[in-house]
């Protein structure tokens, strides 16, 4: 057999990487490109298996390192500090993406969808329109999942036009009250006890390179910040050792309460100043609460990244 087309969305996994992952597998098969395969590259996290259980369905094959020349497409993200070891040597066939450009370089032509969306599901729905392609019940509910986790139900500052339509109109064709399981979808993913300090703070990290000076933005919802807060010391301690061990001049952990859509953060390294000055204000006890404060991509990365 050809050796399959793989189809991944970036480490750490969040609902839209691994979501739209098994979305663009299912509309390039309807589209008669039958050796595509969606998998991972990183463990599923909670919310995203809520979906997955809601659906039946099962978690995509885990990959942890690409051989030379694999032919791949890459949704979710693409600057190669955030995708998978050995990209640099893969075939990149197509990129569908919703973040900024950056760290990225191919040496073919590519196909490359880049909207400034809140999420890479509202783009591949658009796809399927362009298409004339039918969206099943299934695709429908695994779109509007995405949507909704990267969204935050269409509360974060992220979110477009283009994504509430997306989501009335997935809506439709999911048949379910879709808000009220995407309220449920959002709360199984902030059940964060079983974590170890460890892992909660790698859950969902972003690295982040800006001309040399690496740091990390990671992020953890809740229903309730002064839970999480309880193992302020213990989480510091993880961060602590990571920066050490990474290297980095910055680590910023955002604790994001869901239901009132403010953030707390943790800041530690020598460049907390990127932090204090993106927000005009102090970290006590070094952390901060930032009031309205939900979104990486829109609000913490680029405050903090044009402080560096
Ligand atoms: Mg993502
Ligand atoms: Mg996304
Ligand atoms: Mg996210």
């Amino acid at each position: 057999m050809e050796k399959e087309i793989l189809i991944f969305g970036h480490k750490n996994p969040d609902t839209d990487s691994i979501c739209s992952g098994l979305v663009k597998e299912k509309l390039s098969k309807k589209l008669g490109m039958e050796n595509v395969k969606a998998v991972r590259l990183g463990k599923v996290n909670k919310e995203t298996k809520y979906v997955l259980d809601y659906l039946n369905l099962e978690e995509p094959g885990l990959v942890e390192e690409l051989e030379e020349g694999q032919e791949v497409i890459m949704v979710d993200h693409n600057e190669f500090n955030q995708s998978v070891a050995g990209i640099e040597k893969a075939k990149i066939l197509e990129v569908i993406d919703h973040h900024r450009i950056a760290n990225f370089e191919t040496s073919e032509p590519l196909s490359y969808t880049a909207r400034p969306y809140g999420c890479t599901s509202t783009i591949l729905l658009e796809e399927y329109k362009t298409r004339g392609i039918e969206i099943s019940k299934e695709e429908a509910i695994l779109m509007a999942s995405s949507i909704m986790s990267d969204t935050l139900l269409l509360k974060s500052p992220t979110t477009t036009e283009y994504d509430k339509k997306a989501l009335e109109e997935l809506e439709k064709i999911a048949g379910v009250d879709i808000k009220q399981y995407g309220l449920e979808m959002l709360k199984a993913g902030t059940d964060l006890n079983d974590f170890t300090a460890e892992e909660l703070i790698s859950l969902d990290a972003k690295s982040l390179d800006k001309n040399g000076t690496k740091f990390i933005i990671a992020q953890v919802n809740t229903v309730s910040i002064p839970d999480v807060l309880k193992r302020q010391e213990e989480l510091e301690n993880a961060i602590k050792k990571e920066v050490e061990s990474k290297g980095l001049e910055l680590f910023v952990l955002a604790i994001t309460d869901i239901l009132n859509s403010n953030s707390e953060v943790i800041a530690l390294g020598n460049r907390i100043d990127a932090v204090e000055k993106g927000f005009g204000k102090k970290l006590e006890g070094n952390r901060t609460f930032l009031e309205g404060v939900v979104s990486r991509k829109k609000q913490l990365l680029p405050n903090i990244d044009k402080n560096i």
